[in-house]
């Protein structure tokens, strides 16, 4: 016999510090399917929900589907729009009749109005239509600030173990597998979670990369042992402010003293790392003039603090008017500016172009820059991902436009979009390989997009909701002492493991 196996999920991660609310239209803007379109929409594709189906029929699953909501990562989400969501997950469950599991797909840093931990309160929610003991698996993301309370609503939590995040297919299927495994017997693994007092920053989380390519190998040594089931390192988010900010390892094993072991040994791995996570930043004349001279191109310029895919708006400017001021040639920015999209549509292709671009949503990220040039393309900003994110998921720009100002080549979106693949600027006739400097919205998703072609990466002091100094928040629920802000360190023999419900 088959068994009936719910899935869905809620996936966001919430950018305390930005501007206004993430309702259910950011939602749906980005993605949103219920019912059969879930499975068909996801089949195959390179994301949670694409493994979890494609490991299904080797589980001896029938999938049900409820809904699944992603929104770009934003500001807090509306309470309507979170309730809306649960509600829409566990209305599905009326035609179902038995249902034996759930997989789920979480992000581990969403917040909605009046509630910290959403992803804890999705899990509550699910539990009013699926009690234990039946089981649910779910996936999260490697910036989760993972919670006792999240840790407690599931059976089994399995995160990504890459930034930029290329894995998400193989941990849906994972999921599954642990999903079955559970099924087959009536036990549960013992679990263990410990959190590290580190708030890092998205550009030194790197999975390839120092430090944190030693603590995940160190994580795949200990995954081998026969006794561990699996295990995740999350290294965070700190663009929100709550008590469960910062570093965690989660660990699911036969027994209890194996999964606090393991724990506890990565999470001092990833301690007696913490200065490897500490960042250097270049200012942006600095930036822009090393980025002109620099022999080899093209170069990518990265703008951390505008990072869209931490939830700022991704209409940051201090580094355009860099640009504009110093004369640069051959350069790529994309700017989400409905407004300014608009005014390039009306001049069409070939018109001219004579406006301010960008900084309209709020006046963190500079102040908007005056643009003159030559439409030279309009387009309706849609391409399918071909490079190693979300490969074969069609994105949506909205209407773009690109306007070439004396060789600065402003990409107007419609949407903020996160610079995952580089047919995000294709689409619109910028063959990335071409250009002197690359400007990326982004802190670490443009490596799935530009690295293969950059010659030198700079990191840009630019301001914003994802400033990489963290001394620019004002925290006042966060964990404290927590590295960098606080550099005493804690008790040696202080283990950081949590008693999970
Ligand atoms: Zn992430």
């Amino acid at each position: 016999m088959r068994k009936r196996i719910a899935i869905g999920g809620i996936w966001h991660e919430t950018n305390g510090f930005a501007a206004g609310l993430t309702d259910l239209a950011d939602f749906h803007a980005y993605q949103y399917a219920e019912g059969a379109a879930l499975l068909e929409r996801y089949h195959g594709t390179g994301t949670e929900l694409g493994g979890m189906i494609g490991a299904a029929g080797q589980c001896g699953f029938e999938l049900l589907p409820t809904l699944f909501a992603a929104a770009v990562p934003s500001a807090t989400i509306a309470r309507p729009a979170l309730d809306t969501l649960c509600d829409g997950i566990l209305a599905r469950f009326d035609a179902f009749g038995a249902v034996d599991g759930m997989l789920l797909v979480l992000h581990g840093a969403a917040a909605a109005e009046g509630i910290d931990d959403a992803d804890a309160h999705v899990l509550e929610r699910i539990r009013e239509v699926l009690p234990p003991p039946l089981p649910i698996a779910a996936t999260f993301d490697f910036h989760a600030n993972l919670s006792e309370a999240m840790v407690a609503g599931a059976d089994l939590l399995v995160g990504y173990d890459t930034f930029p995040h290329v894995d998400m297919a193989e941990r849906g299927a994972e999921a599954a597998r642990h999903l079955a495994r559970m099924l087959e017997s009536t036990g549960r693994p013992a679990r263990a979670l410990a959190k590290v007092p580190l708030l890092s920053v998205p550009q030194k989380q790197a999975t390839d990369r120092e430090p944190a390519m030693s603590v995940m190998s160190a994580l795949h040594d200990i995954e081998t042992r026969p006794e561990i089931w699996c295990g995740s390192v999350a290294l965070g988010f700190p663009y929100a402010d709550a008590p469960h900010l910062g570093a965690s390892v989660l660990v699911y094993a036969d027994d209890t003293r194996s999964a606090r072991a393991a724990s506890r040994s990565l999470a001092e791995e990833i301690w007696s790392r913490r200065e490897a996570f500490d960042i250097a930043l270049v200012p942006p004349d600095e930036a822009v003039s090393e980025a002109m001279r620099h022999p080899r191109w093209p170069v990518v310029l990265v703008d951390p603090a505008d990072n869209v895919g931490g939830g700022s708006a991704g209409d940051g400017t201090v580094i355009l008017e860099a640009l504009v001021r110093h004369g640069a040639k051959d350069a790529i920015v994309v700017i989400a500016d409905p407004e300014a999209v608009a005014v390039a549509v009306a001049a069409g292709e070939g018109g001219a172009f004579d406006a301010p671009v960008g900084a309209r949503v709020d006046d963190r990220h500079g102040s908007p820059v005056p643009v003159r040039g030559t439409v030279t393309r309009l387009g309706d900003g849609r391409y399918v991902h071909k490079g190693t994110y979300m490969t074969g998921y069609e994105t949506s720009m909205g209407r773009c436009a690109v306007v070439d100002a004396a060789g600065i080549r402003v990409l107007l979106t419609s949407r903020r979009t996160m610079p995952f693949d580089a047919e995000q600027v294709r689409c619109m006739g910028l063959e990335p390989a071409e250009q002197r400097i690359i400007v990326v919205k982004s802190a670490s998703a443009w490596r799935a997009a530009f690295e293969s072609v950059a010659r030198h990466v700079i990191f840009v002091d630019t301001p914003g909701v994802c400033a990489s100094n963290l001394e620019h928040f004002e925290y006042r629920r966060r964990p404290v002492p927590a590295y960098p802000l606080e550099r005493t360190g804690p008790d040696a023999e202080h283990s950081w493991l949590r008693d999970v419900p």
